[in-house]
């Protein structure tokens, strides 16, 4: 009979926070797939649990995942881990899921830590309706596609971000959503020194550009307000581009232009302008 595949979530900084069941599950099991097994080491040990280890991230994931998946279809169970939080968010697990699924292995997902819904919690944004984007990318191109993707959204939308990225993604978040978007910004959760800031991404940018970010951080960011949905401003914005443009300005210039004249950011004056120049032509 196959075995089973049990996604085990660890803790994001608190070692309190590991679970009686996650940490029977992890003494029960066969064997741990851990995502860096010297970090996993550290917890074992800490737990005082001795277990066989094998490592499953995402460079070895492809050929790793083929020989997890033979080991529990020959009985055996299997563990996951990855370095803190929950399994296949944003972390290797996603895959191993899929597969297992389809070699009609069980699935088993402990509750526990998990750095976006306890950044969501604390946040003191809508909690009601969210989206979870997990890191953006660092290629421009898709970066400012999923941005764009985002521009009507109004659920709150959460992102993770390493503190070495943190302001490039607060200048691109504030370029997309405007400076006076409210912000979360949930650093080092449930560790000695948690703190949560709850200010605009404006003020956030100005905030990290004066002084380097430290530590791991979720950023909840507020939907875009229901009123704001036909922003009264867009035919303002599509007639003053048509007019800099027929003065002779080239699109970027009068782009740029008009983005300073009506306080829009110039990516949404951008696509206004494209939008209303291919209704012009009838496309
Ligand atoms: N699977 C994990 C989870 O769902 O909790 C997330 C793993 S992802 C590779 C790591 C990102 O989670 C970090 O870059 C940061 O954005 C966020 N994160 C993890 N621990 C955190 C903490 N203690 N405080 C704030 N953010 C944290």
């Amino acid at each position: 009979m196959a075995g089973m595949l049990y996604l085990v979530p660890t803790p994001i900084g608190n070692l309190g926070d590991i679970s009686a069941r996650c940490r029977e599950t992890l003494e029960t099991a066969d064997f741990i797939a851990a995502e860096d097994t010297r970090v996993t080491l550290k917890l074992l040990n800490h737990l005082g649990i001795k277990k066989s280890l094998v490592s499953y991230y995402e460079h070895n994931k492809a050929f790793k995942g083929e020989q997890i998946v033979a080991r529990i279809l020959a009985g055996e169970t299997c563990a996951l881990v990855s370095d803190a939080g929950s399994p296949a968010i944003s972390d290797p697990g996603e895959d191993l899921v899929r597969q297992c699924a389809h070699s009609g292995i069980s699935v088993c997902a402990i509750p526990g830590p998990c750095a976006a819904i306890t950044a969501l919690s604390i946040s003191g944004q809508a909690t009601g309706r969210f989206c979870f984007e997990g890191f953006l990318s660092t290629a421009k191109k898709s970066r400012g596609e999923h941005l764009r993707s985002l521009q009507s959204e109004q659920r709150t939308m959460i992102f993770y971000e390493a503190p070495h990225k943190l302001t490039a993604t607060l200048a691109d978040l504030a370029e997309a959503f405007g400076k006076d978007r409210p912000i979360s910004l949930c650093r080092e959760l449930t560790k000695l020194h948690e703190e949560v800031i709850r200010t605009t991404l404006g003020q956030a940018l100005e905030l990290y550009t004066q002084q380097p970010p430290k530590g791991e951080f979720v950023l909840v960011v507020a939907g875009r307000p229901p009123e704001d949905k036909q922003p009264p401003a867009e035919d303002d914005a599509a007639v003053r581009v048509a007019q800099l443009l027929a003065q002779g300005l080239s699109r970027k210039d009068a782009v740029k232009q008009t983005a300073k004249e009506l306080n829009l950011p110039k990516n949404v004056v951008y696509d206004i302008s494209l939008r209303s120049s291919q209704e012009d032509h009838g496309v």
